[in-house]
């Protein structure tokens, strides 16, 4: 590799067709090591979460009417951070090389002995096959599959689309960026002897949660098109496999494929609901409402950590509060020996999972996730008279499970690992979506979350409209409830799967 030396490597990935973990490994890998990150419109965004923390970033979506411009820009672009030394990985939607201009970028690299590697990528056309359920070789219908573009570069006079070979193409035809050309595309096959009758389809946004298809004959597509309001991105598809079977849609049959589902958690809770909500087909609107902040820091805290084996029960209460805790004690170079024989209680599936991968199995989860149960439960299986419990937990949880441990005569320590304070989201697109019925449904996970929601969005705007509520659990739902808000559905299990449960049986 001598005429790289001190030079760059320039990696032209393949992002997908649009869900993040649609990526290949390869393509994830090099991603994370990488010191520059230029990525297309097409790429999804989310994708950056693969990258180190001080990669420099550079969006280049590509402007419509200055195509060739920006390319260039690009162009030198890749050349210039490689030649400074970088590693710089460009990400393209779907493949980087199906009607992805890999050629020019790739001829500037070689131009400047700027090494590549090329990672393939799920190219849009593939990928509505298998998320419409659109079988683009199925061998009863068709032995062939051609990509075509359904835009030629601007400027050229003469077609290079040999339109005459594809009106007599028996086998399936992918047009890509074809959507703003549709009703040109279908006349000219027809002009050239393509039969009106030909089962046509579009498949728009695919994998995503907004994905949408629409079916019509060559004929009709183009008006199907304009009445279903379909925009680009999206794929024409046009043969015997346009006419598909509806129940090999999968993807769209999901339960909560379409919905809108807003979330009001804290960031990074968000996060964690929001990748569940896509597994179940439903498209995420988050508003977070919450800031996580961490208490370990205390002397209260500090103090109850240094004696933290003296205790016979540890009881967390929220995965936030095992995360924190163990985030401080590997800080501090300790690890989960520091509770010796102590006895783990956790409220929730969640909080016993996360403690689990800690390497702590828990002693004691209540079969109703609620401080109470906890309590009650605890209560009713062991003795804890005279007992050391110590609860680490938010400093706003109620008084409660402390109340019913007193009770039980139990010598109780309450020390906050976290508060929650407010964080305030931009909320007019939200009012507007719910105004207009947009929004299927509002969750809550906390009342905390349900306070500062409705502290922005008026009460009266969600009971009015079609938008419905949903919440984890009783203490949240009395919460709603207080603030004048209609609960249209409480988990019985309180976990976010669990009221993600909760709202697919509504669905079905
Ligand atoms: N290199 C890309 C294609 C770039 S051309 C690939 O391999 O997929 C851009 C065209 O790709 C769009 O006009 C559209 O036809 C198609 N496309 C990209 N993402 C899509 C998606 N999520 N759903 C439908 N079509 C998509």
């Amino acid at each position: 590799m001598t005429g790289h030396k001190n030079k760059g490597f320039v990696y032209l990935v393949g992002a997908g067709p649009g869900r993040a973990d649609l990526i290949t490994v390869r393509g994830a890998d090099v991603l994370k090591a990488a010191d520059c990150v230029i990525y297309d419109k097409l790429a999804n965004p989310a994708l950056l979460k693969f990258a180190r923390p001080d990669a420099e970033v550079i969006h280049v979506p590509k402007r419509t009417g200055g195509a060739s411009v920006t390319q260039e820009e690009i162009n030198k672009l890749l050349v210039e951070k490689a030649s400074a030394g970088q590693t710089v990985v460009r990400l393209k939607g779907g493949d980087p090389c199906i009607f992805g201009r890999a050629g020019e970028e790739l001829a500037v690299l070689n131009e400047a002995d700027i090494g590549f590697e090329i990672v393939p990528g799920v190219t849009a056309g593939i990928a509505v096959s298998a998320y419409a359920g659109i079988l683009l070789t199925d061998r009863d219908y068709s032995s062939e599959v051609v990509f075509v573009t359904g835009r030629e570069a601007p400027g050229k006079k003469e077609s290079s689309i040999d339109w005459d070979l594809l009106a007599r193409f028996s086998g399936t035809i992918v047009f890509y960026m074809g959507v703003g050309n549709l009703a040109n595309i279908a006349e000219r096959l027809m002009q050239n002897g393509m039969s009106s009758n030909t089962p046509a389809a579009l498949i728009a946004d695919a994998t995503f949660p907004t994905q949408k298809v629409a079916k019509a004959t060559l004929g009709d597509i183009s008006g199907k098109c304009k009445q279903e309001e379909i925009e680009p991105p999206a794929i024409i598809i046009i043969g015997a496999a346009a006419d598909s079977n509806e129940e090999l849609n999968w993807f769209m049959q999901q339960p909560l494929f379409g919905k809108n589902i807003v979330i009001t958690r804290d960031a990074a809770g968000n996060a964690d609901f929001a990748a569940k909500i896509i597994r179940r087909g439903g498209n995420p609107i988050e508003f977070a409402t919450i800031k996580i902040k961490s208490l370990t820091q205390t002397n209260e805290f500090l103090r109850a950590l240094s004696q933290i084996a003296e205790y016979d029960w540890i009881i967390f209460t929220s995965g936030n509060g095992v995360a924190l805790f163990f985030e401080t004690l590997q800080s501090l170079g300790r690890d989960a020996r520091v509770f010796g024989s102590a006895k783990i209680g956790a409220i929730g599936s969640q909080t016993a999972a996360k403690l689990a991968r800690f390497g702590i199995k828990s002693d004691f989860v209540p079969s109703v996730f609620t401080s109470k149960e906890l309590g009650r439960q605890l209560i009713s299986c062991t003795n804890l008279r005279s007992k050391k419990v110590l609860l680490l937990r938010s400093k706003l949880a109620s008084s409660e499970l402390v109340e019913l441990l007193n009770e039980a005569e139990a010598e109780v320590q309450d020390v906050a690992v976290y508060t929650v304070a407010e964080e305030k989201s931009e909320s007019s697109r939200l009012v507007e979506g719910i105004s207009k019925g947009t929004i299927d449904w509002v969750t809550f996970a906390s009342p905390s979350s349900a306070n500062v929601f409705f502290e922005q969005i008026g009460s009266d705007l969600v009971n009015s409209g079609d938008v419905k509520v949903a919440s984890v659990g009783p203490v949240t739902s009395e919460r709603l409830k207080t603030l004048r808000v209609r609960v249209d559905v409480t988990a019985t299990n309180h976990t976010i799967d669990g009221l993600l449960d909760a709202i697919e049986k509504t669905c079905k």
